[in-house]
C-alpha cells in the first residue's frame, strides 16, 4: 500500500529565524523530505530570513551540514540535495528595524501561497508581523506560522493574539503543536470516528479512566533559561497534553473541517474542571547521570520550577463526569515514551467466577516510539482445564500492518508545514483554544506559587517522583 502525494500548489515561504535551531534541525529537513517525495512543485522557494549575515552560499553549506546530520537518510535524497538548495535563498534581515526588508520584499513572487514561519523567539512574534503589514508583504494568500510558546498566560496569550489579530485574520493564523501532526494522533480520530467499534462505548458509562503519558529521556540542557521560567506545566501540559486531551475527550465533530474540529476542542477545554491541588504532583529530577540535578543543570539551587508533573482532571460534561484523566508528563525519566490508554470497566458479572479474574480491555494508542494502537482483550487460557481466562493483545504496529512503504510515514513537521501551504488549518490551534487553556492553567501555576510550592525530588532515570504513584493508588488505579 504505497501513500499517495498531492502535490501543493507553489510557494514561497519564508522562514524568519532560518539558522536558527528549530529551523535547523526540523523544519528545513521536513521541507527537504517533502522536496524528496516529489510534493513540491519546481518552482516553490523557500528564503530564511535571520539576523547572521550570511551569504546565500553559505546558508546552502549550513543546511547541507544539517541535512547531514538531522535527516535520516532515504534514498533518493543524495541525488535531490543539489536540486533542494537551490530553492533556498537567503536574506540578512532585523525583526526589530528596518534592515533587509526591502530586500526580501524584491525576493517574493506576487500571486501565490505565501508563508511566514516565525521561527524565532516569541518577543518577536508581534514586531515581524507589524513589519510585515508596513511593508506590505501580506497579500490574501499569506499565512503566518507561530511556534510555542504562545504565550506564557492567559494575559500575555491574550495579548499575542490580539498583535496579531491587528495585522491578519484568524484564517490566515497558524499556532503550531507539533503533535497535532504526529502520524498516530490523527489516527486516534480515524479510530474513533471512522470505526463503529468505540464511539459508542467511549464514555463514562463504559470507560474507567483515561491516562496521558509524555515521557521524556532527555533533560532541560541548551533550554535551561526558558524552562526555568517555564516548567513541565506551561512546556507540556497546557499545550501539547490539552491537545490529546482534547482529541480524546471531545464530541464527533460534524465534519473533519478546521472550526468544526476546533469548536469542539474547545468545548472540553472549558469544561474542564479546576484541578484540586491534592490532585496534582509535581517533581523535579535531583541527579542527572553527570551527577547534576535540575537545580544544577539551570544554575539556580533554589529554583522551584517543576521538571514532572501528574495530575487528576475531570470533564464536568454529560459523556464523561465521573472519568478521571490522568496526565503526566517529565523529563530525564526512565524511558521516551508518549502514550495514551484508555481503560475500560470490568465486565458488568463475571460468569466464570471468582477464580476467572478480573479482567478489563483497554486501548493503548502510542504516539512514540513505535507508533500504533493495541487494544487488550479477554480470551480462553488455552489448554486449562475449565474457564480460566488471560489478556491478550491484538496489536496494530502501523510500520507492520501498512507494509515497508509506510515504515517511515511524513513526520510532524513534514505534514503540518504542507498544511500551512495548502491553507488547511485543522490540526493547527485557534486563539480562543490557547487561552482557554491558559485560563484553565493559569490559576493551577497560581496557587503552587501562592503556596510556595516545592517540587518533589525523583531520581533522573526513574519513572517520576513517588507521589505519583500514589495519585493513582488512592484511586485504586496504577499508570
Ligand atoms: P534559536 O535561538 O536557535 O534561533 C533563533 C533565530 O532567530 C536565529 O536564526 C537568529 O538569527 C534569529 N533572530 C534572533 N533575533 C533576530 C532578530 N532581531 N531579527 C531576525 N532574526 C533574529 O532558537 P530556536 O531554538 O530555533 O527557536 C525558535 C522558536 O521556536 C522559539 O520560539 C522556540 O521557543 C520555538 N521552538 C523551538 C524548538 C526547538 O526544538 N528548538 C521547539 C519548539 C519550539
Amino acid at each position: 500500500m504505497v501513500s499517495r502525494v498531492i502535490p501543493v500548489d507553489p510557494f514561497d515561504l519564508v522562514i524568519f529565524g532560518g539558522t536558527g535551531d528549530l529551523a535547523q534541525r526540523k523544519i528545513l529537513p521536513a521541507l527537504f523530505r517533502r522536496f524528496c517525495a516529489g510534493q513540491w512543485p519546481e518552482s516553490a522557494r523557500i528564503i530564511a530570513a535571520a539576523r547572521s549575515e550570511l551569504s546565500t552560499d553559505a546558508f546552502r553549506k549550513l543546511v547541507a551540514e544539517s541535512l547531514r546530520s538531522y535527516a535520516p537518510r532515504r534514498s533518493g535524497e543524495v541525488e535531490n540535495l543539489q536540486g533542494f538548495l537551490q530553492r533556498l535563498d537567503y536574506v540578512q534581515l532585523d525583526a526589530l528595524s528596518t534592515g533587509g526588508w526591502d530586500e526580501l520584499a524584491g525576493k517574493l513572487t506576487p500571486d501565490r501561497v505565501r508563508a511566514f514561519y516565525f521561527s524565532v523567539g516569541p518577543s518577536l512574534f508581534a514586531p515581524l508581523a507589524e513589519r510585515i503589514r508596513a511593508h506590505a508583504l501580506a497579500t490574501k494568500d499569506t499565512r503566518i506560522v507561530v511556534e510555542k510558546p504562545f504565550g506564557h498566560d492567559l494575559e500575555s496569550a491574550r495579548d499575542l493574539n490580539a498583535t496579531l489579530a491587528a495585522h491578519f485574520y484568524e484564517g490566515q493564523i497558524y499556532r503550531i503543536d507539533h503533535y497535532l501532526g504526529k502520524e498516530t494522533v490523527q489516527n486516534l480520530m480515524a479510530v474513533r470516528f471512522g470505526n463503529m467499534l468505540f464511539e459508542p462505548l467511549w464514555n463514562s458509562q463504559y470507560v474507567d479512566h483515561i491516562q496521558i503519558t509524555v515521557a521524556e529521556t532527555v533533560g532541560v540542557k541548551g533550554r535551561e533559561d526558558y524552562y526555568e521560567r517555564a516548567g513541565a506545566m506551561r512546556d507540556m501540559v497546557q499545550n501539547h497534553l490539552m491537545q490529546l486531551l482534547c482529541l480524546i475527550a471531545m464530541e464527533p465533530p460534524a465534519k473533519f473541517d478546521p472550526d468544526a474540529v476546533r469548536d469542539e476542542k474547545l468545548k472540553v477545554i472549558r469544561a474542564l474542571d479546576p484541578v484540586e491541588p491534592h490532585h496534582i504532583v509535581r517533581g523535579q529530577f535531583a541527579a542527572e547521570a553527570d551527577g547534576s540535578g535540575y537545580r544544577e543543570v539551570v544554575g539556580n539551587p533554589r529554583s522551584t520550577t517543576e521538571s514532572y508533573v501528574a495530575l487528576k482532571a475531570h470533564i464536568s460534561n454529560w459523556r464523561w463526569a465521573g472519568t478521571p484523566f490522568y496526565l503526566r508528563t517529565g523529563k530525564q525519566l526512565v524511558a521516551r515514551s508518549s502514550v495514551i490508554n484508555v481503560q475500560f470497566k470490568d465486565a458488568p458479572h463475571s460468569i466464570f467466577g471468582e477464580a476467572a479474574g478480573r479482567h478489563a480491555n483497554a486501548l493503548s494508542i502510542r504516539l512514540q516510539p513505535n507508533e500504533g494502537i493495541t487494544l487488550k482483550v479477554t480470551i480462553k487460557e488455552p489448554g486449562q482445564g475449565g474457564m480460566r481466562l488471560i489478556d491478550v493483545p491484538l496489536d496494530m504496529s502501523f510500520a507492520e500492518a501498512l507494509g515497508p512503504e509506510n515504515q517511515d510515514p511524513p513526520d510532524a513537521y513534514e505534514r503540518l508545514i504542507m498544511d500551512v501551504i495548502r491553507g488547511n488549518q485543522t490540526l493547527f490551534m485557534r486563539g480562543d483554544e490557547v487561552e482557554a487553556a491558559w485560563a484553565w492553567t493559569d490559576p493551577i501555576i497560581a496557587g503552587w506559587q501562592a503556596r510556595g510550592d516545592v517540587p518533589k525530588p525523583y531520581d533522573s532515570g526513574s519513572t517520576g517522583p513517588g507521589d505519583a504513584e500514589l495519585l493513582m493508588k488512592r484511586d485504586g488505579r496504577h499508570w
